[in-house]
Parts: C-alpha cells; structure tokens; sequence
C-alpha cells in the first residue's frame, strides 16, 4: 500500500470527485492543498469546509503547480493540456485521478472489478452487468461513472463479492495502475476528441481498461478497433479474448442464434458447445444496440463464473435509466421520446436506426464531432428536423449536403425556453405513424447543466403540449 504520511498532495478540482479525496488523503496523513479554478460563492463555502479540518485551498488559481508537490490527485474531467499538468510533467510529478486512487486505497481482500468502457451504452451494460451478478446472488453494486463515487464504495463499510464499474475515457487516462478482473469496450467512435486531442489518443485511454485483465476481454467483433486494443494490451497469462456479436458467435464468442443469446466461451456441459442464456425478447428494449449491451454484460458475468439461468433472470429484471430511448407520450398517434443521453453521434446513429419516420431534435455542443456520416445514414427515416443550441449550424450544414430534401426549423436559440418551441414545431411537422425524437447527437452544456435537465425539459414540454 502506499504510504501518504507527510506527502505533500495537491488536489486538483473540488467537487464531487476532489472533496472527498482531499478527506480521504488528509485522513492518511498527507500535507494537502486543494486547487481550483473557480471562486466563487460555493466554491468558498466547500473551501472553508476544509480548511476547518487543516486542508490547504487555493481558489482562483488551478494552473500553478504548488511548491513541493509530489503527487497530484485530480479530477478526472481536468484537461491533460492544462498548465498544472504540464508543469506536473516537468517536475516528474505523478497524477492520479478518482479512479485511481479508490484503486490505491482499496483493501487488501477488495472485490474484484468488473470493468465497461466504451462510446456507448455504458451506463445500460453496468446496470445490466449488476442485475446479472445480483441475480446470482453475489454482493454487488454498479459504480463509477455511473454517478457512484469508487472512492466511497471502496472506503465504505459495506462488504461485496464483486463490482459492476463503469470507467469514462478521462477516467481510464488518469488511472495507470488499474488491473481489472475482466473488461470490455463496448464500441469506439469519435467523442471527447477535444479533450484527447485525438482518436488514436481517446482509443488507447479506453485501451487501458484492458491492461493486466486477468480472466477475459471482452470485445465487439462487429467493431474491430475494439479488438486491436485487445490486441494491444499486456494482460494475465490466460486471459482470453472474448468477442461479441449480433449474428451467430465463433468459438470464445458470444452471439444470437434463432433469437437467443448463446455463449460459446464459457461452455458449462463440456458435451454442447454453446450455452443457452436467455431469449431476445428478455432483453428491454429489445433494439440491436441494446442486444449488444446485454451480451457484453454476459460476456463479463460469465467470466466471473455465473451460471446461465442468472443472466436470464438478470436480464428480465432489468429497467432502463431515464433519458434513454425513453417513450414520454402519444399524442394523436405520434410517439415523443427521450433520448437526451445521445450525447454524441454514434448514440444518435442507433437511436435514429430504431424508427422509420422521424421528426428529429438535435443540437447542441457538438465537441469536436462532424455530423456527415450520421446525417447520411439517417436521411431516409427523416420527415424534418428542428436544430437547437450553440453548435447546430454543423448540422444543419450536414443536412443540406445530404439530406437537401429534409425540411429544417433553426430554432436559433440557446436558451432553456427553446425546448418547448421546439417541441411545438415538432408537433406541427409529425404527421400520426411518426416519431419526435430528442437525439441531441451532442452535450447539453450550452443550454442544459446535463442530459438529464435536458431530458426534463422535453418531457415537460411535451405534457404542455398534452394539456
Ligand atoms: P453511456 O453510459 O456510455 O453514455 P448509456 O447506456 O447511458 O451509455 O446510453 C447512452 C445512449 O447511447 C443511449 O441513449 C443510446 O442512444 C445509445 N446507446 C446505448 N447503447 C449503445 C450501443 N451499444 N451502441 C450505440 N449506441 C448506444
């Protein structure tokens, strides 16, 4: 274990994730201080908080790297390129984020992480993961990105057998030492790229959910980027690669046959070589994305040990989170759904293939991301369009070189009150066999604090509409 005793540890970030570092780090007698960009009135409010326990807070100032730093814990969202970790980088000064320091201050008989990253669905494969191992009756919890600390988790008083842990590409960029039990990465598609300055650099910071797996990595055999950071990666003698597919599995795969999910890698009965584990019609909402979800999830319960009839039972057991293909209301026959959690354009590629006539609402921070292929793939299922938020002129762009046809409303607003404009518009354009889809293909920031006051609005909008 690492010794912190008279360390001297900057934190970088208060917040969610820096609060209780700076507390766990003080408590084990490291020298800390707390740097953050902001200063305003809450910001001094958390300050004092911990200045009243002895913790050193700098506020207004998160790019001076302070005198005798030999550790830097940070938040996970902090940029790579920022100037503290560049003068970390130039001093020799390690960096660790959230994850990585729950992973240093876990117990010596910690359970196990089971680890999903990905572009998408996440969130869907942890939760899914979760009902699967609890469903086996194991002690178990669905943590990290998700929005449960790691670091509560691992400090807590409460015991498991094993943890369901959705990791973010910042996440896995600043936790070098992480071992999973198992992994998997779901997809790879652009996102983030502003932050990681490239895809090489986004696909090898998810890459390293893979590094000294011991049992199985697992990947998506219909994404092959996947598979060459399996590729890549030094794990445990006898780990073994996993795939997952949509049609029918190769050996160590699991896939769908005739409407089941079979798994051909972890045979029980060593006369069959494949495994019935439940039916697609277990799996809600049963669209192809989701499918996929559900054999990553799998793929990771069985290759902790869990028997077959668990993952049907985990599966049926299962509830999407809101904002996700989330069905709000018909109204004179057209259906509004919520799927504000398509924060960028490879979620809104599978929300826009699960619907044949589409009024679309779409905008916001685009983050680095073109909008070409997407619009192309969907032009076809699209009656028209309604654009909100900062960045919705690249996709009107977009639309106008491939989908010249689609009728489009700029609503030309970024402020909170445009969801109910458009949702009208919406309502004026659908005609009844429609769809109105919320599927931002991009991060709500501009307008939103997140995805799911985002979610809210439209939700809310459309009761109004009802009313
Ligand atoms: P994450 O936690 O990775 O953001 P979620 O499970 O919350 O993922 O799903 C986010 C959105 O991504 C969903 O609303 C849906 O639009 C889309 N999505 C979910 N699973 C997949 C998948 N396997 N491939 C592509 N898109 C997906």
């Amino acid at each position: 274990p690492f010794d912190f005793q008279g360390k001297h540890v900057t934190v970088a970030g208060l917040g969610v994730s820096g609060i209780p570092a700076a507390k766990a780090l003080h408590a084990r007698g490291a020298l800390v201080t707390v740097v953050n960009d902001g200063d305003d009135d809450r910001a001094r409010e958390q300050a004092a908080g911990l200045e009243a326990l002895g913790i050193t807070v700098r506020l207004g100032d998160g790019a001076t790297l302070p005198e005798g730093t030999e550790l830097i814990v940070t938040a996970p969202g902090w940029k790579p390129d920022k100037p503290l970790f560049l003068a970390a980088a130039e001093a020799g000064v390690p960096v660790w984020g959230d994850v990585e320091l729950a992973w240093r201050l876990r117990g010596p008989d910690a359970a196990p992480w089971l680890a999903v990253t990905g572009t998408n669905g996440k969130t869907t494969t942890v939760r899914m993961l979760a009902a699967i191992l609890k469903a086996a009756g194991l002690r178990t919890a669905a943590v990290g990105n998700i929005g449960v600390s790691l670091l509560d988790v691992v400090l807590g008083e409460e015991e498991y057998d094993v943890l369901a842990v959705e990791l973010s590409s910042y996440q896995l960029h600043w936790a070098p030492s992480l071992r999973a039990h198992s992994a998997a990465v779901l997809n790879l598609a652009p996102d983030h790229l502003d932050w990681h300055g490239s895809m090489a650099a986004y696909a090898a910071d998810k890459g390293r959910v893979y590094e000294g797996n011991k049992v199985a990595c697992v990947y998506n055999a219909a994404d092959p980027a996947t598979e060459d950071l399996v590729r890549e990666a030094d794990v445990e003698e006898g780990c073994r690669a996993i795939g997952f597919t949509l049609g029918t599995p190769g050996p160590s795969q699991l896939g769908v046959v005739d409407g089941i999910l079979v798994d051909r890698a972890f045979v029980e009965n060593r006369q069959k070589n494949a495994q019935e584990l439940a039916e697609v019609s277990d799996v809600r909402p049963p669209a192809p994305h989701n499918i996929a979800n559900a054999l990553a999830a799998a793929a990771l319960a069985r290759a902790f040990g869990v028997p077959a009839t668990a993952v049907r039972d985990g599966l049926r057991a299962f509830r999407p989170d809101a904002h996700r293909i989330e069905h709000v209301a018909d109204i004179d026959g057209v259906a509004y759904v919520d799927d504000s959690k398509a924060t960028n354009t490879h979620a809104a590629e599978a929300s826009l293939a699960a619907y044949d006539s589409i009024v679309w609402i779409a905008g916001g921070l685009a983050k680095g991301a073109t909008f070409d292929e997407l619009v192309a793939t969907a032009a076809g299922r699209l009656r028209a369009v309604v654009l909100i938020g900062a960045d919705r002129a690249l996709i009107r762009e977009a639309l106008a070189r491939h989908a010249p046809e689609v009728p489009v409303v700029d609503l030309d607003r970024t402020d909170t009150g445009a969801m109910l404009q458009a949702v009208t518009e919406a309502r004026r354009l659908a005609v009844a066999g429609d769809t109105v889809l919320l599927a931002p293909a991009c991060a709500s920031m501009d307008m939103f604090t997140n995805y799911n006051q985002r979610g809210d609005a439209f939700a809310a909008a459309v009761r109004e509409l009802r009313a």
